[in-house]
């Protein structure tokens, strides 16, 4: 078996260890006699999975017990819908910062629900930087402020949050839950699909505040109620199970090999570091973030020839540093080196940029 190093934005690398428990339980869980893909989800080999998922997730990210846990179908994009049909129940008004794509995509659909505000862009240069924020400028009545926490396609993240007082602060995490640390008392809702950085595609995770629950707007539809998927243990229809499970894995994993979110934290800083350090140096290669902005988890770069950014997508590959290819509005390169990138592929990737630029000099 000869496996790639795998640097795709999403769905993304996912431990090697993971995968390999997870094919040892493929076709008989414990000894059920059946896969958890065919099991009943309110049988109770399953409900002990999704309570023990729930279980580890509160633990390693220190989940207050005033915080709901949902697993959800849908994806964060159903995420942009649920969230103003569910918060935007008192003054109808929210926050919003664009910061790319995604940032985007939640304020245009929360716009066909009530009265968004853009607070700041960083549209102007193609969203290499996260904006200085100035509360004065905040909707003081917000019903909620929406921030895109790691910025996937252009490589941004926050290293402060803004004050934002009494209006519930709401972040898409996709693709850096469980990267690091994260407060959630500093949060009304956190929420992230799964295939970035937590399981294969198909759950959505949402920690969300209990009081913000139940106050959704009579049209919403029962899925996308918030409160029926809390009332029902996230049972009320059939769940991602088999995500589920998963996600119960890395997060073992996370807690038990890695050893929790602080030394999953040094580790994707020692990793970061390694190629920024290179591309710092590098006569061939930028970065197109600003410094103080760079996420730890996307890093995108380019050489500044087209030609030559193809060129070096097609080589890495066949080297077998696999998904190198820049999101097309930014072109160039984008390397994702979410949780379960080894530190040895960022290192054989820097090792092979270093070649790439012997062998392409002027
Ligand atoms: C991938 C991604 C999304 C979209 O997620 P889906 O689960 O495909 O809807 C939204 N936000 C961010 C930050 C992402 O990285």
């Amino acid at each position: 078996m000869a496996r790639v190093y795998n640097f795709s934005a999403g769905p993304s690398v996912l431990p090697e260890s993971v995968l390999k428990k997870a094919a040892s339980e493929l076709v008989e869980y414990g000894t059920s006699g059946q896969s958890v893909m065919e099991m009943s989800h309110r049988s109770k080999e399953y409900g002990a999975i999704i309570e023990g998922c729930e279980a580890l997730l509160r633990e390693v990210m220190h989940i207050p017990d005033n915080y709901k846990v949902l697993f959800l179908q849908g994806g964060a994009s159903s995420q942009f819908a649920m969230l103003p049909l569910n918060l935007m129940n008192g003054s109808g008004k929210a926050d919003f910062v664009i910061t790319g794509q995604w940032a985007k995509k939640a304020y245009d659909e929360a716009s066909r629900y009530g009265d968004c505000n853009v607070v700041a862009s960083s549209k102007d240069k193609t969203f290499s930087y996260i904006p200085k924020l100035d509360p004065a400028t905040f909707t003081k009545d917000a019903d909620y402020f929406h921030i895109c926490l790691n910025n996937t396609i252009y490589g941004t993240r926050y290293t402060r949050l803004p004050e934002t007082g009494n209006v519930p602060l709401v972040a898409d995490v996709s693709s850096c839950i469980l990267s690091e640390p994260i407060d959630v008392t500093q949060f009304g809702v956190l929420y992230a699909g799964a295939q970035k950085n937590m399981a294969p595609a198909g759950l959505t995770v949402v920690i969300i505040r209990e009081d913000l629950i139940g106050h959704a707007r009579d049209i919403t539809p029962t899925m996308f109620n918030y409160q029926i998927h809390a009332d029902n243990g996230s049972m009320y229809n059939t769940p991602p199970c088999y995500s589920i499970y998963m996600a119960k894995l890395v997060l073992e994993w996370i807690r038990d090999e890695v050893g929790g979110l602080e030394r999953m934290k040094e580790r994707n800083e020692k990793k970061a570091a390694i190629l920024y350090d290179f591309l710092d140096q590098s006569k061939l290669f930028q970065g197109t973030v600003v410094k103080e902005d760079r996420s730890i988890m996307n890093v995108p770069f380019v050489t500044g020839n087209e030609a030559l950014d193809g060129k070096f997508v097609k080589e890495a590959a066949a080297a077998g540093l696999v998904n190198l290819k820049g999101h097309r509005t930014v072109g160039g390169m984008r390397a994702s080196i979410y949780n379960a990138m080894p530190v040895e592929g960022v290192e054989k990737l820097v090792a092979f940029m270093k070649d790439f630029e012997a062998n392409n000099a002027e």
